[in-house]
């Protein structure tokens, strides 16, 4: 298959694949999405296979309006909840799980009774699902398992030739994936942590507690609240390896194993102290330059091949923090040195 690359006056042409049972890259404020029409079951089978994704993990329902949820049907009742959250943050960064009809096919739910829906702000991504006429199921529009992508050139790094065409919006704002929030639980529960942060959701909904899945590995066997959090996720092909421990303790740690293979994703501040390749995050403390810039540099670690193990310092959980705490530790696979204790 020949993919497309549309620029962003082409929404129409994106929406008309679509419409069709075509499966598009389209941008977001969070990342890239690989979206299909999320009423045609056949159509999102098409992300699955493109993506190599785990037919266990539910998509993302994407909408234009609030009032969307209502004109076609996607769930048996708007919890109180949802109406507030989305009065506060929607459009953005964050997805709503609610009790599902059965418009959603199975494809899209993964067999759940409850649905993830979310109304982006990104303006190209609303004007090609009203164009669409649809709303949009979108997963990340990487490879499953490798970091997804926020810019057209990442999309088609991982996707030429397996899908129909990505649109180019520029490279996205937030760089993380959707906070997610499940309002189905009789306490409104974090899934995924994101760009809207814990304090922002309970500063709307009072009580919301927090999936031990967001910072820990699900133990074995245990049922996944959200199913994407149990597979290893956003990893380059090189090893990260989390330090946790004071400054003086990371750096000496790094400099201690320094050779031509390893790298360091840091601080601008660390960079004149560390006697490896450096890939900066930005200012330390500053949590959304952070997230917007992180798959960026994980994808980076892979351009660089001769990169075979990369040390990070173990982020903060403040603020987005969380969000890329939670990113980093999949990336690690859970794998994390106490310096305190070498
Ligand atoms: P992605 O679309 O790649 O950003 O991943 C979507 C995330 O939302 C995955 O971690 C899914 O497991 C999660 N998700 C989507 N729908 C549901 C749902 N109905 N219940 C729980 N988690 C969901
Ligand atoms: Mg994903």
């Amino acid at each position: 298959m020949k993919t497309l690359l549309l620029d962003k006056s082409q929404t129409k042409t994106a929406a008309e694949i679509l419409r069709r049972g075509g499966i598009v890259g389209i941008p977001t404020e969070t990342v890239y999405g690989l979206a299909a029409d999320a009423l045609n079951g056949g159509a999102v089978a098409k992300i699955f296979a493109a993506k190599g994704r785990p037919m266990d993990n539910p998509l993302i329902v994407h909408i234009a309006d609030f009032s969307d949820i209502e004109k076609y049907g996607l769930v048996k009742e708007i919890p109180d909840g949802a109406e507030r959250l989305a009065r506060a943050y929607w459009p953005g960064p964050l997805t709503i799980i609610m009790k599902r009809s059965d418009v959603i096919p199975k494809e899209v739910s993964a067999g759940l009774d409850t649905v993830a829906i979310r109304l982006p702000s990104h303006p190209l991504a609303r004007q090609i699902i009203r164009e669409a006429g649809v709303p949009l199921a979108a997963p990340s529009a990487n490879l499953s398992g490798s970091p997804s992508p926020t810019t057209a050139q990442h999309v088609l790094n991982d996707m030429d030739g397996k899908i129909d065409a990505v649109l180019d919006g520029g490279a996205c704002d937030v760089g993380v994936e959707s906070t997610v929030i499940t309002l189905a639980t009789d306490v409104p529960r974090l899934l995924r942590p994101g760009g809207i942060t814990v304090a922002q959701l309970r500063a709307v909904l009072g009580k919301t507690e927090i999936d031990p899945a967001v910072t820990h590995m699900l133990e074995e066997g245990a049922e996944a609240a959200s199913p994407g959090m149990k597979y290893k996720h956003y990893a380059p092909g090189a090893n990260v390896v989390l330090l946790k421990g004071g400054d003086s303790a990371y750096i000496d740690y790094v400099n201690a194993h320094a050779d031509d293979r390893t790298a360091a994703l840091c601080c601008d501040e660390d960079i004149p102290l560390l006697n490896v390749k450096t890939l900066t995050l930005g200012k330390r403390g500053d949590y959304a330059a952070q997230a917007h810039i992180l798959f960026d540099r994980l994808r980076q670690i892979d351009d660089d091949g001769g990169i075979t193990t990369v040390y990070s310092r173990l982020p903060s959980t403040d603020g987005v923090g969380l969000a890329v705490y939670n990113r980093l530790i999949r990336a690690a696979g859970f794998e994390v040195i106490e310096l305190e204790k070498v």
